[in-house]
């Protein structure tokens, strides 16, 4: 049966216990599993680190959600993309990433995987040029995130799932900041969707997570099993409280989207304020791509001041805005990038403007949002 998005974020995965009828899936805590003779464990399960129930929920249920047919449960974002990486890789492979990659990416990149002999070049992925100019015959991966943090750039995912199919290479999408509610990237070309569900996902800033989800099966087995020999698992509660996070994530997102314009169209008049940047203005840059391929804009704003120090001010001012890193809960939070989440990439080709602040707009009244940034601003 066809199902629209919110049904499948609140049943897929989640029939009722067969044993008790339980409408909520249990929370299996159990490491091993009694099995019925040797060779013979019970509807498959044998240990917790290769396989749980409440884990396999999970992964059914965001497997449903990105329009892919498996999903894989990590204990982190990234874990999963560690585990995608050794899974994809071996030395001397090649990895194009954006310029303004995730902070935690970029040091997966350049302090972990480079060490292990993973070649990598950052390059503006908004530009398709400049991505295919990135290219070399040893590219395994075309690696982006649309929209980018903490930059709001876009890029267009048609576009590079055909350069990486014209190079060999695979595309991975890391669609943390979309949500597959406002983006579905399997269905535009993708081979791999990376997500951290520690954000808009899980949705309630209580659990850490993360996931991958993919189509082609073969390639499904692979990250299967480095999943169960690396290691890197959700654990069940931490799958479960994913689970109930999600079931609300359509309905959260359409008002993180309605505050997030709001706020973004105040920025755009405050005198203060140098530029903001969100994909739902028109004057941005990647607007029509994302109008392509997004349903809407999201929930996050980033805009930028007169200097380092009027940022800091603002996100030391904020009240309502919680100072503090991470994004896609339900309570707003703001931060200085290059102070913060992207202080790791420092000095490198992904460093972040000074006078830049990052908004995770949350889903609180909107009137109290814009009143605390027009004190925090004044
Ligand atoms: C947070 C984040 C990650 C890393 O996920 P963790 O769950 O913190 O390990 C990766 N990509 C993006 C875009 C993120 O925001």
């Amino acid at each position: 049966m066809p199902a629209g998005f919110e049904t499948l974020a609140i049943h897929a995965g989640q029939e009722p216990d067969p044993r008790t009828g339980a409408v909520v899936p249990p929370i299996y805590q159990t490491s091993t599993y009694a099995q019925d003779a040797v060779g013979a464990p019970r509807l498959g399960y044998e240990y917790s680190r290769t396989a749980n129930p409440t884990r396999d929920a999970l992964q059914e249920c965001l497997a449903a959600l990105e329009d892919g047919r498996h999903g894989l449960a990590f204990a982190s974002g990234l874990a999963a993309e560690d585990t995608l990486l050794r899974a994809l890789c071996r030395p001397g492979d090649h990895v194009v990433i954006p310029d303004d990659a995730y902070g935690g990416t970029f040091r997966l990149f350049a302090k972990v995987a480079a060490n292990w002999g993973l070649d990598f070049t950052p390059a503006h992925l908004s530009d398709l040029d400049a991505a295919r100019a990135a290219v070399t015959p040893n590219t395994k991966i075309i690696w982006v995130e649309t929209p980018t943090n903490p930059l709001l750039g876009i890029a267009d995912i048609v576009g590079l799932a055909a350069l990486a199919r014209e190079s060999g290479a695979l595309l991975v999408v890391d669609n943390t900041f979309a949500s597959p509610y406002l983006q579905q990237p399997l269905a535009l070309g993708a081979d791999v969707v990376v997500h951290s569900t520690t954000k808009y996902i899980g949705g309630h800033s209580d659990v850490v997570g993360g996931a991958l989800v993919v189509r082609d099966g073969e390639l499904a087995a692979r990250l299967a099993f480095h999943q169960n020999a690396m290691g890197a698992v959700c654990g069940p509660f931490d799958a479960w409280l994913t689970l109930r996070g999600v079931k609300t994530l359509g309905v959260r997102m359409d008002r993180h989207c309605d505050n997030a314009e709001r706020i973004a169209e105040y920025l755009v008049g405050h005198a203060a304020v140098a530029s903001v940047l969100y994909p739902g203005l028109p004057e941005h840059p990647g607007h029509e791509t994302a109008a392509k391929q997004m349903r809407r804009f999201g929930g996050m704003v980033s805009f930028r001041l007169s200097s380092e120090a009027a940022a800091i001010e603002v996100c030391n001012r904020a009240k309502l805005f919680v100072l503090g890193e991470s994004l896609g809960g339900v309570e707003s939070l703001i931060e200085h990038p290059g102070r913060m989440t992207h202080a790791s990439v420092a000095g490198s080709a992904l460093e972040v403007p000074g006078d830049l602040v990052r908004l995770s707009v949350g889903i609180e009244s909107v009137d109290d949002l814009l009143a605390d940034l027009e004190q925090a601003l004044r």
